[in-house]
């Protein structure tokens, strides 16, 4: 059947590490979910980054390592960290406000560097310089095409709120006219910045608002042959719910050390792991682990506990639905 989203399970023997190698940023996003209080200010060295990329560093595993900031361009050496993972044998991505600094695309070539992400929460800059910051659109869209045309392979992250989500169907033809062919519309998270201010632009959206719209986008961009990539959310009835704390591997890594395996976890000091003296050291006490034992009619416990108005229940107080882990995805993929 053409153009139908399907769940992409959690694959035993992947990996991901989304290595933070620095918490500094030129902008100042709304949503920004990076918590200077829990991640610290620091900004990696060129010999931290190549040590701590060798703790994860695996022949037997499949390791996706994506380079996360802040900014991660405003580090000197990201070149030479790009180049160095592809020794390590990483799948390398990039994510990026857009701004590319340190001339990115002269450093660095399509082969070393296999994917190369910017955000975006708007089609233009009436609605993404709000949240992202003005003149952002103008710059992120020109280093699109810049990216698009040295022969990156480039992607688009979207992150959907109450602010801008009846702007999302208008991405399908700003996708087609930079040329983007892979869109990742993610569901924003109540941390850093969501989690201190509420406002439109920090607003998660209802059940309703994203089943209404978001698999309508996605289906109608994988038509125009775009790849597209949301998070699940909403388990249907019957669905099994899985916590990727549990069955998956994925290391959410900060400059300060900390190391969490839950994204829904990193305002708080419960990671599992701590880099000291260059080694991954297990945390003791009462850790993000504890909770994903937990079995619970809601589906996922850190958002119960977190993000409560996301749940709903019947007049008997039983849960209406399962949300799912925020890692678990579907997947449109165009077949022409
Ligand atoms: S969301 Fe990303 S681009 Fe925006 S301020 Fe935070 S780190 Fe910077
Ligand atoms: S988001 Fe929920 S289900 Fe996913 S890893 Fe975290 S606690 Fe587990």
């Amino acid at each position: 059947m053409k153009n139908v989203a399907k769940t992409v399970g959690f694959k035993e023997g992947e990996r991901n590490v989304f290595f933070h190698i620095l918490t500094a940023c030129n902008l100042s996003c709304k949503h920004c979910y990076i918590n200077k209080e829990q991640h610290g200010t620091a900004q990696l060295s060129k010999e931290q980054i190549v040590e701590w990329m060798g703790l994860f560093a695996s022949e037997k595993t499949k390791t996706n390592l994506i380079f996360l900031g802040g900014e991660p361009t405003m580090h000197p050496n990201l070149a030479y960290a790009i180049a160095k993972a592809k020794d390590f044998g990483f799948t390398v991505t990039v994510d990026s406000n857009g701004f590319l600094f340190n001339n990115l695309l002269e450093k660095t070539t399509p082969k070393l560097l296999d994917y190369l992400s910017f955000s975006l929460d708007g089609p233009d800059a009436e609605v993404n310089d709000p949240i992202r910051g003005s003149g952002v659109f103008d710059v992120c869209t020109e280093n699109i095409k810049r990216a698009v045309t040295k022969g990156f392979n480039v992607s688009l992250i979207y992150t959907v709120s109450r602010k801008n989500l009846l702007h999302l169907e208008r991405m399908v033809s700003l996708l087609q006219k930079l040329k983007v062919k892979k869109f990742f519309i993610q569901v924003i998270g109540l941390r850093g910045n969501s989690a201190a201010a509420a406002s439109e632009e920090t607003s998660q959206v209802t059940r309703k608002e994203w089943l209404d719209i978001v698999p309508e986008v996605a289906r109608n961009a994988a038509k125009k042959g775009i790849h597209v990539t949301y998070p699940k959310v909403f388990l249907d009835e019957g669905e099994q719910f899985q916590c990727a704390g549990n069955v998956a591997e994925n290391y959410f890594v900060f400059p300060n050390g900390r190391v969490y395996q839950c994204p829904l976890c990193e305002d708080h000091p419960i990671h599992s792991f701590q880099i000291e003296n260059g080694k991954l050291n297990p945390v003791a006490g009462l850790r993000e682990n504890d909770f994903f034992r937990l079995d619970i009619a809601e589906g996922c416990v850190m958002n119960k506990l977190l993000q409560p108005d996301t749940l709903e229940y019947d007049d008997q107080g039983k849960a209406k639905y399962k949300i799912s882990c925020c890692l678990l995805k579907q997947e449109i993929v165009p077949e022409n």
